[in-house]
């Protein structure tokens, strides 16, 4: 079966460092939520193959990262920023204009948004059209997530913690696997026992009548030690 090929681009990156604020840098939240992301999609869910458009803190032009999409025939493109200019939450972008699969990309975007904003709990700013070079650019559909607000200082405090960044990026993967279907990958069959601790069982005799067993739990009772009947098949 045909693999199906999610491109994540945590945007900015190098010497730019998109919004900055809070002692927070764009380049390096976006990156750690992208990162973040691609795990838990490897992680949850089957015949996903993520790529990233950068791993680093390194520069990318916005068409490189189209172009990167585009020769990897990626099913469908992510770009996950942080927003700045005062306002206070979450909102996403997919590709203004008339184009041929736009209503298609306006339900992938519809669903994922939605989940986004159920599991992080910011407040929804609105499902957004834009001129993005990356949207532009990318022959698959494509949305653009702008995840809080670097200059806020509510979204910053939410943006300081890990758990938070991990929190966005288990919503991403969790509203593109709606998104998409993604089928969740099978729980392994949990052992009887996981602590690896090895027990040791006394056995005080074996009999094929109930009653003689039932007589030497008496004489065992008797010595003070504690026994009991353990029923089996030969
Ligand atoms: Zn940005």
């Amino acid at each position: 079966m045909a693999e199906f090929v999610q491109v994540l681009d945590a945007g900015h990156g190098g010497h730019d460092p998109g919004a900055v604020a809070n002692g927070l840098r764009e380049k390096d939240l976006t990156l750690k939520i992208a990162l973040y992301t691609r795990d838990y999609i490897h992680e949850l869910y089957e015949g996903v193959k993520v790529y990233l458009t950068r791993e680093q803190d390194v520069f990318l032009s916005l068409s490189e990262r189209a172009a990167f999409a585009n020769r990897l025939g990626a099913t469908h493109f992510c770009s996950i920023h942080i927003n700045a200019g005062g306002g206070d939450g979450f909102e996403s972008f997919i590709y203004r204009g008339s184009y041929a699969n736009k209503s298609k990309t306006n339900a992938l975007r519809n669903a994922l948004h939605d989940v986004i904003i159920a599991e992080t709990g910011f407040k929804d700013r609105g499902k957004k059209e834009a001129n993005l070079a990356v949207l532009r650019e990318t022959t698959m559909p494509a949305v653009l997530t702008e995840n809080g607000f670097i200059d806020n200082k509510n979204n910053a405090d939410f943006l300081k913690s890990d758990a938070n960044l991990r929190k966005i990026a288990l919503a991403h993967a969790h509203g593109l696997a709606k998104a998409h279907g993604w089928k969740p990958k099978a729980k392994p069959v949990p052992k009887p026992s996981t602590s690896g601790k090895v027990f040791y069982r006394v056995v005080a005799g074996s009999f094929a009548d109930r009653e003689n067993a039932e007589k030497r739990v008496r004489e065992l009772k008797a010595k003070g030690i504690e026994s009991f009947i353990d029923e089996y098949r030969a």
